[in-house]
């Protein structure tokens, strides 16, 4: 899995949860990496992803 906004690879836990954050809309879901996550701010990362 790799993260939409980055393309960095996403890593699974143990646990097969994703190391990152889901982001929804309707059907689309992304996914976006921890350093995306603090890079950006949740309105921004919607714009980039088109959500
Ligand atoms: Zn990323």
């Amino acid at each position: 899995m790799k993260c939409d906004s980055c393309s960095a690879r996403i890593e699974l836990t143990f646990m097969n949860k994703i190391v990152g954050t889901y982001y929804r809309k309707g059907k689309k879901k992304k996914v976006v990496c921890p350093q995306c996550q603090k890079q950006y701010s949740d309105a921004e990362l919607r714009q980039k992803l088109n959500l």
